[in-house]
């Protein structure tokens, strides 16, 4: 099914690095040049007018904010492969405020990591390029230790080039594959928190969702062989974090709009989930837009609209049931 390209008059967002300014302070520096407000839930995100440009905003460009630019690298390529160019009324070269701010910005604050948590060992299982590895130590404001772990060699120095402009001291890259590591190994048996973003089909996004512009041919890369592929990584890796021996709580997110790489990675991995004794708790109860209903408990999961909300994410929390007293006092 083919649908909407991204609805670029809907207002954009942009993170605030905490660890380099604070939210007054960028509300305040950006306010004399466009009109800006507060996000009404995550605490360090900006709201923008549709068509912001930042990307050479000082702010930007000092790490003071982030911008999680479209995804149009990959479409370019398509675009490229079959000369169609500059698509009306894209301009794929530019990029934008931000497609993804708000949705993607809710993936590390569902993890919650607080300031003197008496979790200090976070594990990010998915990194690069690192935009929810900075925002998780910037939630965390330097505290604890963040391990952030890529398997692709390039993007391990993107990771790396991210990690630098946050100004984030916390953080150690893991040039490996989260698969291979052993949980009862020395530190991981000790990671207390695991934010899994694994590599996904990218359908909820807006480069994706060009892909009606395309020739039909070129579009089977959303075909249900390659979801089932990426689903079967995607629930190897979520039961790999299910099996830390000190994990408390797990985000597992993607940027897919699809049952099989969400709903059905989840309800896949229940009985393990429960049998180690965690269970799916309610990541913001005040979003509207919940998990397929296809499962029982699918009502605690959380996915944004692709056009709605400007992209289509998805995320599941999972938290230790000794612990979920705890977290909510
Ligand atoms: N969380 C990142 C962010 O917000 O910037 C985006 C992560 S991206 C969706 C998924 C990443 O997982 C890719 O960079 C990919 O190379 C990496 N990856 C895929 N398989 C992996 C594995 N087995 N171990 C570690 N990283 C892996």
């Amino acid at each position: 099914a083919k649908l909407l390209p991204p609805d670029i008059t809907k207002p954009c967002c942009v993170r605030v690095n905490t660890m380099k300014l604070d939210v007054d302070s960028a509300l305040y520096e950006l306010g004399k040049q466009f009109k800006v407000q507060k996000d009404d839930m995550i605490r360090d995100l900006l709201v923008l007018p549709p068509h912001t440009d930042l990307h050479n905003h000082p702010l930007v460009l000092n790490g003071s904010v982030f911008v999680q630019h479209v995804k149009f690298g990959f479409y370019r390529i398509l675009l490229n492969k079959y000369e169609i160019g500059k698509v009306q009324g894209f301009n794929l070269t530019k990029k934008v405020c931000s497609a993804k701010g708000k949705a993607s910005s809710m993936v590390a604050a569902a993890l919650d990591p607080k300031p003197g948590w008496k979790w200090a060992l976070v594990l990010d299982a998915c990194s690069a390029p690192g935009n929810k590895t900075v925002h998780l130590a910037a939630l965390m404001r330097g505290k604890g230790k963040i391990i952030a772990c890529e398997l692709n060699k390039d993007r391990a120095k993107r990771l790396e080039d991210t990690i630098r402009l946050s100004g984030a001291a916390n953080i150690e890259v893991l040039h490996g594959d989260f698969l291979n590591i052993d949980p009862k190994g020395s530190p991981f048996s000790k990671v207390s928190a695991i934010l899994l973003d694994p590599s996904c089909s990218g359908s909820g996004t807006a480069a994706q969702r060009l892909d009606h512009l395309l020739p039909s041919h070129a579009t089977d890369v959303v075909d249900t062989q390659r979801l089932n592929k990426l689903a079967a990584f995607q629930k190897k890796a979520l039961a790999h974090a299910l099996s830390f021996p000190a994990v408390e709580r797990i985000v597992y997110s993607t940027c897919s709009i699809s049952q099989i790489e969400n709903e059905d990675v989840v309800s896949s991995v229940l009985p393990l989930a429960t049998s180690n004794g965690f269970q799916l708790a309610t990541p913001f109860p005040q979003w509207q837009r919940r998990g397929l209903p296809v499962f029982e408990g699918s009502q605690h999961l959380l996915r944004t609209d692709p056009v709605e909300d400007r992209e289509g994410f998805f995320i599941a929390l999972f938290v230790k049931k000794s612990s979920v007293k705890n977290s909510e006092e």
